[in-house]
């Protein structure tokens, strides 16, 4: 049987369905709420030994907010999965709307610890995420504490009920070369199923024939000798456009150099962060550049400082809670409310720099006098830096990711601030069309290849070129080839591609 999903990204991937199940409300009820909280502690007691994060769940678990809160939703004619989902609601907003910074960082732990319960109840818990190697991870949702819970070197696939291509699991997971299955009836499959993901195809095969199986073969095939590398940078109508890859982490600007590209566009630090459980030292993020930036060698490395905020909380960094936190304190506005710690990131940056051709981008720019403040502080960084006899890269150059409406109409004004432009597609379609980028229900709207968002990359560019700066693009739609020929048209200097693999596929279209 072959499902299609309402989207997905690039890449073929197989193995044994894993399905990661949170629970069903109007499901059957295998234990009781004592048995689940009782083999949840169990768990959770081994898990603790090693992992302060499980013993934080533990704690969380034994609280007796959460058993009182479930109690008062029984009373009141709840069903137990019932009551434990409106039990996490209410303590979540609750947290969320506390000045507490510890317990607002609790607001994931108690998802977590509630999700496991319910998956007690209704008999289909999958302990902690321990994926059997080469699994397609099956869910209704996956969410960014989930991956980083995964090892993602045994998950070949993700097929998920809801999300979108531009869901920050999505993108981690296409920079791994995983290839994710979005909008699919995850109801036709079961846990063990053999599944064959053709995200190309926007594809899943469940338990497929033989019939079935050499049709995705042949269509492999032709795929796979599209993907011969090409090494040299290539041109469009006499101009060279790069093609860089995107990044994450060290091993995925190895992959993406490995696939023929001329640098990396945006090294996304945020992973970085995500994956330490505190504020990673100035040694630690210098040893992650500087390792990227020697694979490099003298293409550029483009590190983007860190984008935390919006759908992207680190627990060891309080904020305050947000109405609307898209439009809050994210990407620089975070950046500049927290300068010590924004420093200590731009002076391992400065430092990485003398290990190869290393570049900042700042995410969330909307107003050149943001531009002038990160300036002073990397003047500030340098001259500690000197002061300490520290090398370091003295004329770094500095650029802007072009994501809000702001910085396109005054992107003239910015243009003169930066060496360069990144467009970030991601965010700008989600600012232009007033559309949620993760929310299923208008993503009609979440159309990078909208007119409206399509005018707006055609003013950035010439903003750009008018400066006489490049104008470079690293939001997800850059790997579409039907939008980055729209994208050569208009002038585009750079695309940055987060799956390696269509790295020679892009180089081959626009030498085309
Ligand atoms: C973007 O907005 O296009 C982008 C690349 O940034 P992020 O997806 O991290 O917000
Ligand atoms: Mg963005």
């Amino acid at each position: 049987m072959i499902i299609k999903s309402v989207a997905s990204t690039s890449g073929y991937g197989s193995g044994k369905a894993f399905r990661l199940c949170r629970g069903d409300a109007a499901g059957t009820h295998v234990m009781s709420i004592d048995e689940a909280f009782k083999a949840e502690r169990e768990r959770l007691s081994v898990l603790s030994v090693e992992n302060d994060i499980f013993a934080a769940h533990l704690e969380i678990l034994d609280d007796p907010m959460l058993s009182d809160a479930i109690e008062e939703h029984l009373a009141g004619g709840e069903n137990p999965l019932e009551a434990v989902a409106s039990a996490c609601d209410d303590i979540v907003s609750m947290f969320s709307s506390i000045d507490d910074e510890y317990l607002r960082a609790r607001v994931d732990d108690v998802k977590d610890v509630c999700r496991n319960i319910e998956s007690r109840l209704a008999g289909n818990f999958s302990g902690s995420l321990d994926i059997p190697e080469g699994s397609v991870v099956v869910a209704d949702e996956i969410f960014p504490s989930d991956t980083s819970r995964m090892d993602l070197s045994k998950v070949s696939a993700f097929v998920t009920r809801k999300g979108s291509v531009t869901s920050h699991v999505c993108i981690i997971a296409t920079s791994r070369g995983i290839p994710v299955a979005l909008g699919v009836d995850i109801d036709m499959i079961a846990d063990g199923d053999n599944l064959i993901v053709n995200g190309n195809a926007g594809e899943v095969a469940v338990n497929p024939t033989e019939d079935e199986l050499s049709k995705l073969a042949e269509r492999r095939i032709v795929n796979e000798s599209e993907s011969e590398i090409i090494q040299e940078p290539v041109e469009y109508q006499g101009h060279i456009v790069n093609v860089y890859g995107n990044a994450g982490c060290v091993e995925d600007v190895a992959k993406a150099m490995a696939a023929g590209a001329d640098g990396i566009g945006r090294f996304r630090t945020e992973v970085v962060f995500m994956r330490s459980e505190e504020f990673p030292t100035e040694e630690e993020q210098f040893e992650i550049y500087r390792d990227a930036a020697l694979l490099c060698g003298d293409k550029p490395l483009t590190i983007r400082t860190m984008d935390i905020g919006g759908d992207k909380k680190m627990p060891y960094l309080s904020t305050e809670p947000e109405d609307n936190p898209f439009l809050g304190v994210r990407g620089v506005r975070l950046c500049l409310a927290n300068p010590g710690l924004f420093k200590i990131q731009l002076r391992a940056i400065l430092r990485a720099g003398s290990y190869g051709n290393v570049r900042i981008l700042v995410p969330m720019v909307t107003t050149s006098a943001e531009i002038d403040r990160v300036r002073v502080l990397i003047e500030e960084c340098k001259g500690e830096l000197s002061a300490e006899g520290k090398e370091f890269d003295n004329s770094i150059p500095v650029g802007a990711m072009v994501e809000t409406p702001a910085s396109v109409f005054a992107g003239r004004a910015i243009a003169e601030k930066v060496e360069f432009f990144s467009i970030g597609t991601n965010d700008l379609t989600q600012y232009i069309m007033a559309a949620d980028r993760g929310n299923s229900g208008v993503s009609i709207l979440y159309n990078p290849k909208d007119i409206a968002v399509k005018n707006a990359v055609e003013v950035i560019v010439a903003n750009a070129h008018e400066a006489g700066i490049k104008a470079g693009i690293c939001g997800e739609a850059a790997s579409d080839p039907e939008f980055a020929e729209f994208l050569l048209e208009a002038g585009i200097d750079s695309l940055s591609l987060s799956d390696p693999r269509m790295i020679p596929v892009t180089k081959r279209l626009i030498r085309r």
